[in-house]
């Protein structure tokens, strides 16, 4: 099998019906740590996973969405201080802790994954990011930017798009579960004053990105919403007629039992749409592949296998499943796997603000 060691996961090409095989059942074993960087932060030492992300976690504002498995609304049996609640309030603060966060790092080989809650609800916010980070270019940059988001602020502030295109954005990731708007709303319950809920304006927005943004499309796989392959198959000729090329089918993520069964975990639990036997649907083996599906290769990362395929030779499709079981494990090998930047001035190995502190920085 082709191994490829790439900035942040391992590619894998198997040639054999064995070696798919082989791959899908040994996919949480696979991934060993990757080698790491010690590198001194305000005079304590750290390891960090090479090629790592870093995280502002965007929380000026509340979510106008509320998608029915938002990450967010899961609550941890302990030390939970969800950064969500804690909104950014004084930006001259935030700012120039954040930049002095960034910089602390400023060797490492890092992306930038802007996610959290969604970033473009606050365009005040999401555009002095921008400023400061175009402004510290010259002695930092990130390796890769992503922006992961609902949407809805790229519709409604366009101005956002040239600013995310100056910083050279290096894909957007767009959410949308369902390719009927109702179904849709059904799931992610965007505010009602949220126009990006109608398809049409989905569609413009699509169509405004195009030749300005990479858009990668991101589909949360739910009983709710998509779950069959012929529901996919839809997903993806809509895909095609907005000329998108990229598109994510993500399982919910599985969980460990350090979350409280509260009704988003409930929610989760019931609405998993398992990624194997699509895949036994799609690609039973590597020499039998449904029609209109061509087998590419697979990814593993820190908590995640992906497996990537040409559907009709016009659209690349992943499909990905994610473990905070593997995550735990990673994470309990003493390296920072991902740095998020919480809004009391913590840099943190962690999504918990209070936990893996790495400095405080206000
Ligand atoms: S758009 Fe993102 S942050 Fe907002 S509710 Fe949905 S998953 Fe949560």
């Amino acid at each position: 099998m082709e191994t490829l060691y790439l900035m942040r996961n391992i590619r894998l090409t198997p040639q054999t019906n064995v070696e798919l095989a082989t791959l899908r059942t040994q996919k949480w074993e696979i991934y060993d740590s990757s080698p790491t960087v010690t590198m001194l932060i305000k005079e304590q030492s750290f390891h960090f996973r090479e090629g790592l992300t870093f995280t502002p976690f965007a929380n000026a504002v509340p979510c106008n969405a509320h998608c029915r498995f938002c990450s967010e609304e899961l609550q941890q049996k302990e030390n939970h201080q969800p950064t969500a609640l804690n909104y950014i309030t004084d930006y001259e603060q935030y700012f120039t802790a954040l930049e002095q966060a960034l910089l602390a790092v400023k060797n490492l080989h890092i992306g930038l994954s802007l996610s959290g809650l969604e970033a473009t609800a606050e365009p005040t916010w999401l555009l002095r990011l921008l400023e400061m980070l175009e402004k510290i270019q010259p002695v930092f940059k990130f390796d890769e930017k992503v922006l992961y988001t609902n949407g809805s602020g790229l519709l409604k502030y366009p101005k956002l798009i040239p600013a995310l295109q100056a910083i050279g954005f290096d894909r957007i990731e767009l959410s949308r579960c369902h390719t009927d708007q109702t179904i849709n709303q059904s799931i992610m319950y965007f505010n009602r004053n949220e126009p990006i809920w109608q398809n049409t304006h989905y569609e413009t927005l699509i169509k405004n990105l195009q030749g300005k943004l990479f858009v990668k499309n991101s589909c949360i796989l739910t009983k709710k919403g998509t779950q069959t392959i012929e529901d996919i198959e839809a997903y993806l000729l809509w895909a095609i007629s907005l000329d998108i090329k990229e598109v994510v089918l993500r399982e919910l993520s599985r969980l460990d039992d350090s979350y409280m069964p509260n009704a988003t975990l409930k929610w989760v639990e019931e609405n998993r749409i398992p990624i194997e036997p699509l895949l036994q649907e799609i690609a039973p083996s590597y020499s039998e592949v449904r029609a209109g599906w061509t087998y590419l290769y697979s990814t593993v990362g820190y908590y995640y296998y992906n497996e990537h395929f040409l559907y009709q030779n016009k659209l690349e499709v992943i499909l990905e499943t994610s473990s905070y079981t593997a995550l735990e494990k990673a994470n309990q090998t003493g390296a920072i796997q991902k740095m998020v930047f919480h809004s009391n001035g913590n840099l943190c190995g962690s999504w918990n603000p209070d936990t893996n502190i790495i400095a405080n920085f206000f």
